[in-house]
C-alpha cells in the first residue's frame, strides 16, 4: 500500500450520494457529492427515485476522477457502500425500475409484519436471519412491490425482474446489466437470507412469496465483481469491494476484533458490535447481522438501530424552521445548562431497537412558558444520546448471556468509536460519553463509511495486504471522556425512559 495507489469509493447513503477517492494511505484525494431529494407520498412512506441515484452516483465518481486529475487506469479498484434495505426491482431487458425504491424507513408494510409476528413466522425469521420482523427490511417491500404493481409478480414468475438493494442496483448499472449480485451484509439484511448458512433460505422466500429467480448472487465484500461499463470512464474499472453503509463504517472504523464497537449518527443512527464468529442470538430485540465476509469467513456483530437521529435534526430545520442549518445544533445546545425537562422522543417513523414499536409517534414532552428553541434543539441532539445508551445496555446484557466471542461474557465497554455527519458536533459528543460513561473516539478521517468500502476493494485488489495493515493506518483524532456526575446522568436518562413509556404502542 502507498500513497500511489488509488481506490474510488461510491457512498450511496439516504440523503446523498458520495463518490470519494482515496488513496493507499487512506487519504482523501478527491471527492464530489449531490444530495437526494427525499419523496414522502403519504405519511410514513419513503421513497427515492433509482434512476436518479445511479445517474447522481455515476456524476460523483466522474466529477471525483475529473477533480483528482487521475486516469480510469490508475484506480485500483472501485468499492461500494451504500443504504441498506431500500428495495428496487426493476426489469432485466431494459433496466428500467418498476416502481421507485422504498426506503428502508417506509412503514408501509406495517400490517404484514404485524401478520407475521401474529402467525409466529417471526421466531422462524430470527433464528434464520437474526432480524426481528419489521418493515424497515426489504423482504416485506419486495412482497407490497410484487402484489401492487401490475403485471409485477408474472414478470417475476416469468424471471424478467431483477430485486437488488442500492447495490446491487448500481452494480447492474455499473455493468451495464452484467452482473446481478450483492455482498453477504446487504444480503443479511433482505430477511431472507440464512446468516448461518450464508445463502437465500427457500423456506423464507415461499413465506413472503417471493420467487427466487428476483433475487441477485451473493458475494464476499471483497470480490470480483466485474468492471465498469467501457463507456462510463475511460478504461474498465474493476468493482471488487461491497459492504452496506454501516458494516462498511465497521470496517472503515477497523472494528476487527470481537468487543469492539462503533456507532454511526447520519440521518439514523447505527451501533455495531464485533462479535466474531458468533451470531449472538439476541435476548434483547438487537439484531444479529452479518459485519462482513472475507475470504467465504464471515463475522458476525450485534446491531442496534435508532431510526431516526440527524433526521430530527433535518426536522427541526426543515420542518419547525427553528435552525437554519444542522450544526447551528451545536451553539444553541452549548448555550444551555439543560433542556429545563424538555424531552424530545423523535418516533417519527416508529421506534426502532430496543422497543421496535412501528406504530409509536414522536412526542416533546416537559414544555413549560419558557420553553425555546434552544431548548427544543438540545432535547432532539439529547435524544440521540439517550437512544445510545438504551442500545449498549441491551448490547451488554446480550453479551453477558453469549460468552464464546470473546469477551468473557462480561462486556464492559471502555470506548466508543463514533463517525457520520453527527459526530462532527463536538457538544454531542461530549454529552454521548457523559450519558453512555464511556470513552467517545473520533477517528481522523470521518468519512468511514466510503473509507471502509475503499478497504474493501483495497483487500481484493491487494493494495491492502490484510486487515491489519487496515488496524495499523487506524488513527484517533478526538477523544471524549465522561464529565457528567452520575446521579445527574441517572436522573436523565430516567426521565427518557419515562418520556419513552409514553409514546409505546406495545410493551
Ligand atoms: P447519511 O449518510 O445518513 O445521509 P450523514 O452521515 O451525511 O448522513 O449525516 C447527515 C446528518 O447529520 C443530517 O441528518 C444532519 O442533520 C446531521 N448533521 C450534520 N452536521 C451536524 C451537526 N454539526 N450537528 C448535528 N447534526 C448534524
Amino acid at each position: 500500500m502507498s500513497a500511489d495507489d488509488f481506490i474510488l469509493a461510491l457512498d450511496q447513503g439516504t440523503t446523498s450520494s458520495r463518490a470519494i477517492l482515496f488513496d493507499g494511505d487512506g487519504i482523501v484525494r478527491a471527492r464530489a457529492q449531490r444530495e437526494l431529494p427525499q419523496i414522502f407520498p403519504e405519511p410514513g412512506l419513503v421513497e427515492h427515485d433509482a434512476q436518479r441515484i445511479w445517474h447522481d452516483t455515476l456524476a460523483t465518481a466522474q466529477a471525483a476522477m475529473a477533480d483528482s486529475g487521475l486516469e480510469a487506469g490508475q484506480i485500483a479498484g472501485i468499492g461500494i457502500a451504500n443504504q441498506r434495505e431500500t428495495t428496487v426491482i426493476w426489469r432485466r431487458d431494459n433496466s428500467q425500475p418498476i416502481h421507485n425504491a422504498i426506503v428502508w424507513q417506509d412503514r408501509r408494510t406495517s400490517a404484514h409484519c404485524e401478520r407475521l409476528r401474529q402467525s409466529g413466522d417471526d421466531r422462524l425469521i430470527q433464528a434464520r436471519t437474526g432480524l426481528i420482523v419489521d418493515p424497515y427490511f426489504s423482504a416485506t417491500k419486495i412482497a407490497w412491490l410484487l402484489d401492487n404493481i401490475d403485471g409485477a409478480r408474472a414478470a417475476a414468475e416469468a424471471g424478467e425482474l431483477a430485486f437488488g438493494t442500492i447495490d446491487s442496483w448500481l452494480l447492474w448499472n455499473l455493468t451495464d446489466g452484467a452482473r446481478h449480485a450483492t455482498d453477504a451484509t446487504n444480503a443479511s439484511r433482505t430477511m431472507l437470507f440464512d446468516i448461518h448458512r450464508q445463502c437465500w433460505d427457500e423456506e423464507l422466500c415461499q413465506l413472503f412469496n417471493i420467487p427466487m429467480t428476483l433475487l441477485p448472487a451473493v458475494c464476499d465484500c471483497a470480490a470480483d465483481f466485474g468492471h465498469t461499463a467501457k463507456h462510463l470512464f475511460e478504461a474498465p474499472i474493476a468493482i471488487a469491494g461491497m459492504a452496506g453503509d454501516q458494516q462498511a463504517a465497521m470496517v472503515g472504523q477497523a472494528c476487527f476484533t470481537p468487543g469492539m464497537i462503533k456507532s454511526t449518527y447520519g440521518t439514523g443512527c447505527f451501533v455495531m458490535l464485533n462479535t466474531g464468529t458468533e451470531a449472538v442470538v439476541s435476548q434483547n430485540r438487537m439484531l444479529s447481522t452479518v459485519a462482513y465476509r472475507l475470504d467465504g469467513h464471515t463475522t458476525y456483530a450485534l446491531e442496534g438501530s435508532i431510526f431516526v437521529a440527524g433526521a430530527a435534526l433535518q426536522w427541526l430545520r426543515d420542518g419547525l424552521k427553528l435552525i437554519d442549518a444542522a450544526p447551528e445544533s451545536e451553539a444553541l445546545a452549548r448555550s444551555l445548562d439543560s433542556t429545563n425537562g424538555v424531552i424530545m422522543v423523535p418516533a417519527f417513523t416508529g421506534l426502532g431497537a430496543p422497543y421496535w414499536d412501528a406504530d409509536a409517534k414522536g412526542a416533546i414532552l416537559g414544555l413549560t412558558r419558557d420553553s425555546g428553541i434552544a431548548q427544543i434543539v438540545r432535547a432532539g441532539l439529547e435524544a440521540v444520546c439517550y437512544q445510545s445508551r438504551d442500545l449498549l445496555l441491551a448490547m451488554q446484557a446480550d453479551a453477558k448471556s453469549a460468552t464464546a466471542f470473546g469477551v468473557d461474557g462480561n462486556l464492559s465497554l471502555s470506548v466508543l468509536r463514533v463517525d457520520g455527519g453527527m459526530a462532527e458536533n463536538d457538544w454531542l459528543l461530549q454529552f454521548l460519553s457523559d450519558i453512555l460513561g464511556v470513552a467517545v473516539d473520533r477517528p481522523a478521517v470521518t468519512e468511514t463509511t466510503a473509507l471502509g468500502a475503499a478497504y474493501l476493494a483495497g483487500l481484493q485488489t491487494g493494495v491492502f495486504p490484510s486487515v491489519d495493515a487496515i488496524t495499523a493506518q487506524w488513527r484517533k483524532k478526538d477523544s471524549f471522556v465522561p464529565k457528567m456526575a452520575m446521579e445527574v446522568r441517572d436522573r436523565l436518562y430516567t426521565t427518557w425512559q419515562e418520556a419513552v413509556a409514553r409514546v409505546r404502542t406495545v410493551t
